[in-house]
């Protein structure tokens, strides 16, 4: 066994210790080579369980973070899942790997670039488009889950219309500095006189995510 997967069954240990029991979430992280979507001088730091940089600023999530999302979604083979920020295009492979279906926005066009080429050579077929995603992906709406990897002042209403009844969406919100993992459900509507959808809210402790720049989110041009 190579040294890269002896690392990664560790972390993956870590992560059970931290709580994390979803078994297919642990499978995917045991299956994922997340070194290969860690820049060069950072790949020795590949299976520490820490946020890690990408070009234009952004980051590849910490390992447990990406984790407990995902834990969080449930993920079911067969899931249509929109992700909004692709950054690596580890949290895609992920989910690939638990056999979802995955659409993924970035707004950096040399993330986008870049995480096409590797996900496209390591066999993960994702659907990626270069756009804000805060206005989701209407085309391919409505999506059985949705995950926002970055940090956002509100929940973008359009991301909550692309969701399908009885769907599940997992978006951190608070200011720049922290934020809140907040999990959105929407319910199924037993009143047929009530036409507007109903969604149940749960808060998660807080994380620390880069912001989701676009017309729903921190509204900042760079
Ligand atoms: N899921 C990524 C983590 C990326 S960090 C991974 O596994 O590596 C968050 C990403 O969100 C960054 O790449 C950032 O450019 C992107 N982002 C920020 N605002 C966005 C928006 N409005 N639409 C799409 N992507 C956005």
């Amino acid at each position: 066994m190579d040294l890269n997967t002896i690392h990664r069954k560790e972390l993956v240990k870590k992560l059970q210790n931290l709580g994390i029991k979803d078994r297919s979430v642990l499978i995917a992280l045991t299956n994922v080579k997340r070194e290969l979507f860690v820049k060069d001088e950072f790949k020795k730091y590949s299976y520490e369980n820490i946020a890690l940089p990408l070009n234009s600023n952004q980051t590849i999530s910490q390992p447990f973070t990406v984790a407990f999302m995902t834990e969080l979604l449930e993920v079911k083979p067969g899931d249509k899942v929109l992700e909004i920020g692709t950054g690596s295009g580890y949290q895609a492979a992920v989910l690939k790997e638990m056999g979802a279906d995955v659409y993924s926005v970035e707004r950096i066009k040399e993330l986008s670039e870049l995480a096409k080429d590797k996900l496209g050579k390591l066999g993960y077929r994702v659907h990626l488009k270069i756009d804000d995603g805060t206005k989701g992906w209407a085309e391919n709406a409505p999506f059985d889950k949705i995950i926002v990897t970055a940090g956002s002042p509100v929940i973008p209403k359009q991301l909550l219309e692309q969701m399908k009844t009885g769907g599940k969406m997992v978006i951190p919100v608070g200011d720049e500095a922290l934020q809140k993992l907040v999990l959105v459900i929407k319910l199924e509507n037993e009143d047929p006189n009530i036409k507007e959808p109903k969604y149940k809210f749960k808060t998660f402790k807080d994380f620390k995510f880069v912001p989701l720049i676009g017309e729903e989110g921190w509204r900042i041009s760079n």
